[in-house]
This record gives structure tokens, C-alpha cells and sequence, in this order.
């Protein structure tokens, strides 16, 4: 007799072990499935685990802002202790530089304000007292290192920036989700690695389960993709990609470690610095490092991959151009010679308009939490709890395509909306189109 479940995740990363955990939590058997060895051995480990509270459009800032308070809450939110030990949220601050880009980021603290995020705004010279190691001349908007302009100000000035104290990061991305599986195998949710979903099953007009590589296969009437980078072949095995209006991608991204300048403690002086004037973001890095990730300018090619388990995962020139560009931002950083780049290399998986799919789909009983576009770690705990709610409805007649499932978040108090996260949706044009969401 074939194995038999209530719903089955695919995918053991941050936020399919998040889903797993709220749905057990709901009194359902869950199966979380993965391909790989582990608990957060996809993307979810390459993760720069940065928790920060400003996103381009309000409801962007009011999931994070609830997100943030799980992390501050994490061993309580798990109700488990996780014997291999609990990761930590590290508070850092996080200094965010006004661009035209941005709009000088007057959305953004419309939205701060709404949500009652604490921000100072920073003229120039008040960077500079705060953040001495930071050069406050405008490079922007980025370019190339082949444009004669690169590495030359544009300006005096940047026009200012907003420092946001109530932000940082998770001390281990991949040990977070240990935790979260952890918790969830206390609860009752089977884990199942090294076993891959080649195909998903239907019976009468709906989901029944899926289909392993090795012919396996597991009956559930819920299948929730949580597959990260690999979503869109997962919607294609379902059936379901001609019935969305926003598609997903996987995007390969590059990250830098370099050390700091000589003579700075960068772990207890620096600061998470989001910067579309010169395209980067950065934060503190273990070991004294500067870690440098990119904000994915108009000017760089974005590398959408066809095949997420066949693509280039070495550094390329897009690591020595991050590298500059920071170099631009902080005085004396080191720019390591050829051979001696450190990092990581990984996908994001990246929808139309860089705001992630929670959605339930056209083939009943199958869902979707995908498009996470490099920017939804630290919204992981809430998802759980926004696919558990919405599976809840759904499996019980709702139509949520018509009239979109609402919850109260559990600490802001706020009302979310999971409409907004519709695979039907327009683009949203007051996205960032870029990791900033
Ligand atoms: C370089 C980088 C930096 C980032 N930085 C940040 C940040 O600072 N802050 C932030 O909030 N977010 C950040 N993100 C985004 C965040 O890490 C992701 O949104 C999040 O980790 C996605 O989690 P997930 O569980 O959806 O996907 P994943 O962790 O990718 O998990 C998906 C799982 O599905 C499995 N799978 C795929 N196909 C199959 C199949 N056919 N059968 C079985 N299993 C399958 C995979 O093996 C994988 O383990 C970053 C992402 C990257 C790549």
C-alpha cells in the first residue's frame, strides 16, 4: 500500500520547513520532501540571512516587520530546543542611502511610518560622524567597470540616507532551518531527504500526491511547492504555469567576502548598508569581512539560468565589479587580486516583479510559495503561517481567486492580504525590481 499524508511540501528550505511546521501545527500529517542531503542545503544556504524592514511597497514592510519579531521570539515561535544548537539574530543597524532611484525613499518611510519603524534620517556629514569609514560622494547610477565614468563621483554629495536601528541577521541560515525541522519532527512532520519529486499525481480534477525519481509514489490531497529555484519545473510537472500571470525564474547572483579596511572592527562597527547609488549592499561578515552582494543595477546583465543543477557556479568579472563598487562606498577596502576571491555563488529564484507567489493554483489542492527573488528569508515564519491559513480556506470551499483570504498577523496586528501575493496579479510597478522587493 502506498504512503498516505495530508499534505506534502516539497522542499526542506527555510521557508518549506516554515509551511511544514504551521500545518502540522493545524493538526495535519505533513511530509517534508526534499532532494538533497538536508534541511536548508538549497539556496537557503547561501543566504545572506539579512533581516531588515524596508521593502518598496507597504506590505512588503508589514510582513517584514512581523517577521522580524519571530526571529527576536525564535526559541519561543519554535516551542522546541533544538539540540545542535539555536541560531541567534545579530542586531547590526542598517544604513540605507537616498537615490533617485529609490525616490529618496519617501515610499518607503510613508511605509516605515505606517508600521511605526523607528528610522533616523542622516544628512551627509551625519553619515560621516556615525559611520566614519564611509565616503558619502555620489558614484550613482551605477556603471560598468568598462564605462569611463566607473569609480568617478557623480556628485558632491549622496542626497542623504535613513539608518534603520532595528535590523541585522541570522547568526546560520542553513542551522535555522535545522532548528525549524527540529521543531517540526517534535510536532509530528516526517522529513525525507535524497528523494526527488519527478512528477505530481491527479485523480478526479485534483492534486493526489506525487511522484519520487525511484517510481515511488505518495498520496496526499495537498501538494505545496516550496522548491525554491527549481519551482517553475515543479508549476510545469502540475500543470499549472498557463494559469499564472507572474512567472518565476532562477537568477544566479554572486557574493563577495572581502576583508575590512585595515584597522576597523567591522563586526562592531559597521552596519547593513543598502546602496542603489552604487548598486551593492553589504553587511558585517564573520572574521572581520565585508560581505557585498549586488542590488542588481539597470546597467549589469542579469544571468537567468536554464538548468538550476547545470549552471557556472565560479566567480565571474560580476565579482571584482561588486567589489569596486563597494570599494567606492567604504574607504581602503582591499579589492583581493585574481584567485583570491572569496564568497558564494547561488540562485534566486526570481519572479516578473521581484515580490514572491503565495497562492494556491488552478489545479486544485496543489499551492505555490515561490518567487522568493533574494529577499524573503526573513519572511519565513510568517509565510508558515500565511500558507497554513490559506490552505485552511481553500481546502474548505473558499475561493480565494475571487475573494482573497485575509489573517491577522500575529504580532504587528496588521491585516494581510494574501491577494497581493496572487499568482494573477499584475506586475507590480511600485516594486523595486530588484532584491529590494
Ligand atoms: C545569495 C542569496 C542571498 C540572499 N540573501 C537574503 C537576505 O539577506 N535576506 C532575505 O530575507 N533573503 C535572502 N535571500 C533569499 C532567501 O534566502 C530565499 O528567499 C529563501 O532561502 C528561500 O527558501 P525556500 O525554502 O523557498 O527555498 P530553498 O532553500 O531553495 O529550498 C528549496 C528546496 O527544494 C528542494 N527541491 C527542489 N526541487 C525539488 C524536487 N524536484 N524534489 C524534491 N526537492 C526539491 C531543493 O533541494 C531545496 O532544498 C537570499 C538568497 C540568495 C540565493
Amino acid at each position: 500500500m502506498s504512503e498516505q499524508y495530508d499534505v506534502i511540501v516539497i522542499g526542506a528550505g527555510i521557508i518549506g520547513a516554515c509551511v511544514g511546521l504551521e500545518l502540522a501545527r493545524q493538526g495535519r500529517k505533513v511530509l517534508n520532501i526534499d532532494k538533497l542531503s538536508g534541511a536548508g542545503f538549497g539556496s537557503t544556504s547561501g543566504s545572506c540571512a539579512i533581516i531588515r524592514l524596508h521593502y518598496s511597497t507597504p506590505d512588503g514592510v508589514a510582513m517584514a516587520r512581523e517577521g522580524y519579531y519571530y526571529w527576536l521570539d525564535w526559541a519561543r515561535y519554535l516551542g522546541f530546543q533544538d539540540p545542535t544548537g539555536m541560531v541567534k539574530y545579530i542586531n547590526t543597524g542598517c544604513l540605507v542611502m537616498k537615490t533617485e532611484k529609490n525616490h529618496f525613499l519617501k515610499n518607503v518611510m510613508a511605509a516605515l511610518d505606517e508600521l511605526h519603524v523607528c528610522y533616523e534620517e542622516l544628512t551627509p556629514e551625519e553619515i560621516r560622524q556615525r559611520f566614519p569609514m564611509v565616503d558619502t560622494r555620489q558614484y550613482g547610477p551605477p556603471t560598468l567597470p568598462s564605462d569611463e565614468r566607473f569609480g568617478h563621483p557623480t556628485g558632491d554629495q549622496v542626497k542623504g540616507a535613513l539608518y534603520i536601528p532595528e535590523s541585522g541577521l541570522i547568526s546560520d541560515p542553513k542551522q535555522s532551518v535545522h532548528n525549524v525541522q527540529a521543531a517540526a519532527e517534535h510536532i509530528g512532520v516526517t522529513f525525507r531527504f535524497n528523494a526527488e519529486v519527478a512528477d505530481i499525481l491527479k485523480k478526479d480534477g485534483r492534486c493526489a500526491g506525487v511522484a519520487l525519481r525511484n517510481g515511488t509514489q505518495i498520496q496526499a490531497p495537498v501538494v505545496i511547492n516550496v522548491a525554491g529555484p527549481h519551482s517553475y519545473q515543479i508549476n510545469e510537472m502540475a500543470g499549472v504555469l498557463d494559469g499564472m500571470n507572474i512567472k518565476t525564474r532562477p537568477l544566479k547572483q554572486e557574493v563577495c567576502h572581502v576583508p575590512a579596511p585595515e584597522g576597523v572592527d567591522y563586526n562592531t562597527m559597521g552596519t547593513i548598508i543598502s546602496d542603489s547609488d552604487i548598486g551593492c549592499y553589504s553587511r558585517p561578515e564573520i572574521g572581520n569581512h565585508v560581505l557585498i552582494g549586488s542590488e542588481d543595477p539597470e546597467c549589469d546583465t542579469l544571468e537567468y539560468v536554464d538548468d538550476p543543477d547545470g549552471y557556472n557556479r565560479n566567480f565571474t568579472d560580476q565579482w571584482a565589479t561588486q567589489v569596486m563598487r563597494e570599494a567606492q562606498r567604504l574607504k581602503d577596502l582591499p579589492i583581493p587580486g585574481a584567485g583570491r576571491s572569496q564568497g558564494l555563488v547561488d540562485l534566486y529564484d526570481a519572479s516578473d516583479d521581484w515580490i514572491p507567489i503565495y497562492d494556491k493554483s488552478d489545479l486544485p489542492g496543489f499551492y505555490m510559495a515561490v518567487g522568493t527573488s533574494g529577499n524573503q528569508y526573513k519572511n519565513a515564519p510568517v509565510v508558515g503561517v500565511l500558507m497554513a491559513e490559506l490552505v485552511k480556506a481553500c481546502e474548505s470551499g473558499h475561493d480565494h481567486d475571487r475573494d482573497p483570504v485575509r489573517f491577522t498577523m500575529h504580532y504587528t496586528r496588521r491585516e494581510c492580504n494574501i491577494g497581493f501575493y496572487s499568482r494573477l496579479r499584475e506586475i507590480n510597478p511600485d516594486s523595486s525590481f530588484s532584491v529590494i522587493g
